[in-house]
Order: structure tokens, then C-alpha cells, then sequence
């Protein structure tokens, strides 16, 4: 349904314009703001370390680029992880939207 955006008058499909404000109708009403996400909603694994030193190097490498990151060893506890997410030594984790990057710095493409 079309929308005007300065009367939030809802209109029927095929009006394009509020005859009342003159306002080009839109599809949608600018969305309320949404609910807070928890921190790592959509996290992705980008490496695995067999050593913790080596996972926290990385780990800090990725946030001298301002990405967000996540050892698996330190938020297991805030989440309920699939057995078998856990084993396979330490993995470098960060939010999806992050991953391309991070694996690009993680190559040294940085
Ligand atoms: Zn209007």
C-alpha cells in the first residue's frame, strides 16, 4: 500500500500522489527503529588457530582496521555453540558483513 510520508495517509495501489499534502506516495513508511540486535547475530568464522596467541594476534589485527572480532574460546560462554563449532582449534569469528574484509586483511590485502 502506498503511503504519504508527511500525513502517513495510506492509499490505494495505483495513487501516486497525497492529494492533500501534494507528497510523492512511497511504498513503506520509514521502518521504526529496530529492536537492539545482540552483539554477534550473524557471525562467520574467517580463521582457525591452533595457538591462542596466534588467534589474538589476528583478532587484534583485525580490529587495528576497525573490525569488530570475536575468539571462539571467549564468547562460548555467551552462546549456545554447536558441539562441533568448538572443536577444531580456536576459530576467528566476525559479523558476516565483515568477512570479506577481514579475510582480506587477514591475507594481507589490508
Ligand atoms: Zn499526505
Amino acid at each position: 500500500m502506498p503511503f504519504c510520508p508527511s500525513c502517513k495517509y495510506e492509499y490505494l495501489p495505483g495513487i501516486a500522489k497525497c492529494p492533500d499534502c501534494h507528497m510523492d506516495l512511497v511504498d513503506e513508511l520509514a521502518a521504526a527503529p529496530q529492536p537492539q540486535q545482540t552483539e554477534w547475530a550473524d557471525l562467520v568464522t574467517v580463521a582457525d588457530f591452533r595457538y591462542d596467541w596466534e588467534a589474538q594476534s589476528a583478532k587484534i589485527r583485525l580490529q587495528s582496521y576497525d573490525i569488530k572480532a570475536a575468539l571462539s574460546n571467549e564468547i562460548i560462554s555467551q552462546v549456545d555453540w554447536p558441539v562441533a563449532f568448538m572443536t577444531g582449534g580456536i576459530h576467528l569469528m566476525v559479523n558476516r558483513e565483515d568477512a570479506k574484509r577481514a579475510l582480506e586483511v587477514l591475507a594481507g590485502e589490508g
